[in-house]
């Protein structure tokens, strides 16, 4: 799962001047990772403080069912489980603060990080669980139907969809394993490409290619959706912008996003080592970033497996890593 906290509005972040309040264990971000986290370090000991970010919650919040997060054999809502996860850190102390961090300086201990522009923070050790954000199209349709047939998750949404028509838009690794996820619980499922080609790793391509129920849309894009309140069909270019576009309509219940992510790791650019995408690296099998004392966990650092609970599996991580580091170090 994602949790979306859009780190990336300011193009310059300042650091907050005056004087900063001192804490030991800081965890910027409130999805499964960070309240995981909390629960870890506050159970610790660690005192840790949490800033909730942008979307308190995270992604999480913005999904309906969740049948896939163990121990909820009726399913759960997405905000009834952060709801319950952000309980369980504030049982054991977690000090949970509505905030956006929105500029850090981690040359030294401790680590230094702006609160909503103004108010600094510094940290002896520090957890980033700032998400990543699923990218949309744009198009006005996808804020119209949120909630009524549109998805950037196959795995946490795609069941709602058994047997019936659906739509992937994307070319990569995610919308090829997201088509193939979803042809096994779907009756037809349309991959909208936007070129000829897909960007997919070849083994993922040919799983496309030779699954019966997904027929491949080459050189579609999405004009708009349609539907009385909830996705009923959409409306497609085809060969956009040549002499033979046309328009064309596919019957469809869902409308799946797999056109990547974009990592909340921003504000930690020129610290932390990022990959291409800017997902934060870490030392595999870890949370160590390669500063030491900070340890990032959940999507901010997962491109391959974004689900809630890998997200919380590595904020234990993360904990059991900070608490560690000082025990080592102070
Ligand atoms: P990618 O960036 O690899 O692919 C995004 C796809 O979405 C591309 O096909 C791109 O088209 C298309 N796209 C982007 N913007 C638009 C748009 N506005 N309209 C229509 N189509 C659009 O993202 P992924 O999330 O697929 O993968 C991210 C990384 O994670 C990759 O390195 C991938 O290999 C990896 N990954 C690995 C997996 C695995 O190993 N099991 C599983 C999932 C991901 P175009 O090709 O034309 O640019």
């Amino acid at each position: 799962m994602f949790e979306t906290m859009n780190l990336s509005a300011s193009p310059k972040p300042q650091m907050a001047g005056g004087e900063a309040e001192k804490v030991k264990c800081l965890i910027i971000g409130s999805g499964p990772a960070g309240y995981t986290a909390a629960i870890y370090t506050a159970r610790a000991n660690l005192n840790p403080v949490m800033y909730e970010g942008l979307q308190p919650g995270g992604q999480l919040t913005t999904t309906t069912e969740v049948e896939n997060f163990p121990g909820y054999p009726e399913g759960i809502t997405g905000p009834e489980l952060m709801e319950d996860l952000k309980k369980q850190a504030a049982r054991f102390g977690t000090d949970i603060r509505w905030g956006i961090a929105t500029a850090t300086d981690l040359s030294s201990r401790p680590f230094k990080v702006t609160i909503d522009g103004s108010k600094l923070v510094e940290a002896e050790v520090l957890i980033i669980a700032t998400g990543a954000t699923a990218k949309y199209l744009g198009l006005p349709d996808e804020q119209k139907y949120a909630g009524g047939g549109v998805s950037a998750c196959a795995t946490c949404d795609g069941f709602f969809y058994r047997k019936k028509d659906v739509a992937v838009v994307g070319g990569g690794d995610t919308a090829a394993e997201e088509a193939v996820y979803l042809s096994g619980l779907c009756n037809k499922v349309y991959l909208i490409v936007r070129r000829d080609e897909l960007r997919a790793s070849k083994v993922m391509q040919e799983r496309v290619l030779k699954t019966l129920n997904i027929e491949v849309l080459w050189k579609h894009q999405t004009k708009g959706l349609l539907g009385d309140g909830v996705v009923e069909g959409a409306e497609l270019y085809k060969n956009k912008g040549e002499a033979n576009e046309e328009i064309v309509k596919i019957k469809i219940d869902g409308f799946f996003l797999a056109i990547g992510h974009t990592p909340n790791s921003e504000i930690f650019k020129g610290y932390l080592d990022l990959d291409e995408v800017g997902y934060i690296k870490t030392i595999p099998g870890t949370s160590k970033t390669n500063v030491p004392g900070v340890f990032a966990c959940g999507d901010v650092q997962d491109p391959r497996y974004k689900q809630a609970i890998t997200a919380a599996g590595s904020g234990c991580m993360a904990a059991i890593d900070a608490e560690r580091f000082l025990s080592e170090n102070d």
